[in-house]
């Protein structure tokens, strides 16, 4: 499985990997929208920067769970988990309904409001080049070696190498080894990253096992609402059908 290893304490808050992102996947500039959060992304933006106090800088892009919850939750199949660890999109299934950007514990999905049918947009994690053995455009575009491409097993050994031969300057976690059931982009950091995930739902089970029940749900909620529209036809059908009896008969 491949991975991403982005080490904080390396950023010099360049774009380089943000702009490689950009043309690599031929995204447009941004036009302000009051819609846009203050973390850089949008669906023409799937990486940013995002600037934390004393000159630190934090790529932010999809994580490419291990176990995605916007895999799960996603009613068509829209969202597919891929051997390669990307979790990639197929706009010709997406329904539009935006399970997967309620779903996702990092806040990733955009939906594309400028198109007339907007579909979701996230980081692919280049899944074009990395089939065909070449590594994602913003980590070829890194200048300083801060966010590197490789083996996930690979890369948190040098994760945990790092921490271990400078223990003061890193905390002692690797961002993503367990969170949320692992991820495929991983962070070492001198400060906390939790800030790229909803406060509420840092806890690190996997996502997927809650939102299964919810998901489990919604064919008996249609099956059910089939029932009742389909009863209310025959209701109302048999009402019109009687009233028309009445005129005939005065
Ligand atoms: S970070 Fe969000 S969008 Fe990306 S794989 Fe995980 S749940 Fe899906
Ligand atoms: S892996 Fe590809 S799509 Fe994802 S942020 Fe990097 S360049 Fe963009
Ligand atoms: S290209 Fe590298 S150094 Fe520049 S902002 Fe991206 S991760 Fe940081």
């Amino acid at each position: 499985m491949k991975a991403i290893l982005t080490d904080v304490t390396k950023c010099i808050g360049c774009f380089e990997c943000v702009t490689a992102c950009k043309t690599s996947h031929n995204l447009s500039n941004d036009v302000p929208r009051k819609w846009h959060r203050n973390d850089g992304l949008s669906a023409q933006n799937w990486s940013s920067i995002v600037q934390r106090p004393d000159n630190h800088y934090v790529r932010k892009q999809c994580r490419h769970c291990l176990e995605p919850a916007c895999v799960s939750v996603c009613p068509v199949a829209a969202l597919i988990t891929t051997n390669t660890g990307a979790i990639i999109y197929d706009p010709d299934k997406c329904i539009g309904c935006r399970y997967c950007m309620i779903a996702c514990p990092f806040g990733i999905p955009r939906y594309d409001w400028e198109e007339p049918v907007p579909y979701i947009r996230k980081c692919d994690f280049c899944h074009d080049r990395t089939t065909r053995g070449l590594q994602p455009a913003c980590t070829e575009a890194c200048p300083n070696g801060a966010t590197i491409f490789g083996e996930r097993d690979e890369l948190l050994s040098e994760a945990h190498r790092r921490i271990a031969a400078e223990p003061d300057k890193y905390l002692d976690t690797v961002f993503g080894e367990h969170e949320m059931g692992g991820t495929a982009v991983l962070y070492i950091s001198d400060i906390d990253l939790g800030f790229l995930s909803y406060p509420a739902r840092r806890e690190t089970p996997a996502l997927p096992e809650t939102t299964h029940l919810a998901m489990s749900a919604v064919p008996p909620t249609f099956i059910g609402m089939g029932a009742l529209m389909g009863g209310l036809y025959w209701f109302c059908k048999r009402r019109d059908a009687l009233a028309g009896k009445d005129k005939d008969k005065s």
